[in-house]
């Protein structure tokens, strides 16, 4: 690993080191699903719907039997809801029926699942079974080659990148990392450069004092 990339990790790991994931589950089942639903809706709204709804379905065949119908109305407050209880309820069957009602631990598999992409996958590896992993979300993407950690132009570009130069014990607290960094500094829109600790390392071209 480049030494300038070391002291990112370093600045970073100062800053950031204390936080993690917000979203609240008990096991693979429960990120699973609260990562579906965190589509295009914030950690804290995902929760208030997660909540109550694990109190009373907390396995495929509770939420199975919701019918899509039913699971709409509870999660209704989560963004893209109606797509989001079509794949909760396809992906319930699939674990049933294909998958021995168990969470499977490879991409691959999961990546089969309805609504599940690689960031989710990722998601429920790193979070529920501590295998390591990279999850690329639109603040990874960002910082990532903001900084110039990476050069890529797409998440599994960056997410491929990751995995080269990073040994896989920082795979997944330097992802937490780099989703702080952008939640509360590297801002999408106006990053907040000027307080940033990683302005002298940072090789983004717009970044300004
Ligand atoms: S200096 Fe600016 S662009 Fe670079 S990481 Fe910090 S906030 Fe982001």
């Amino acid at each position: 690993m480049k030494q300038k990339t070391k002291k990112i990790l370093e600045i970073l790991k100062e800053n950031y080191g204390h936080l993690g994931s917000e979203l609240k589950f008990r096991n693979s089942f429960e990120v699973l699903i609260a990562t579906i639903l965190s589509a295009q809706c914030t950690d804290k709204q995902v929760n208030k719907v997660t909540q109550p709804l694990f109190e009373t379905h907390d396995s495929p065949e509770k939420i199975l039997a919701l019918g899509e119908e039913g699971l709409y109305e509870k999660i209704k407050t989560c963004g893209l809801a109606k797509t989001k209880a079509k794949n909760i309820i396809l992906t319930c069957e699939k674990l049933i029926y294909e998958f021995d009602n168990e969470i499977p631990n490879e991409i691959e598999k999961l990546t089969e699942l309805a609504g599940v992409g690689r960031k989710t996958a990722s998601i429920v590896l790193a979070f529920s079974m501590g295998i390591p992993a990279i999850p690329v979300d639109t603040h990874v993407f960002r910082t990532a080659n903001r900084l110039g950690i990476v050069k890529a132009k797409t998440a599994l570009a960056t997410e491929m990148q990751l995995r080269k130069i990073l040994p896989e014990k920082l795979w997944i607290p330097s992802h937490h990392w780099f989703i702080w960094l952008g939640r509360m500094t590297c801002k999408s829109q106006n990053p907040r450069c000027a307080e940033c600790k990683l302005f002298e390392l940072c090789e983004f071209s717009e970044k300004i004092k």
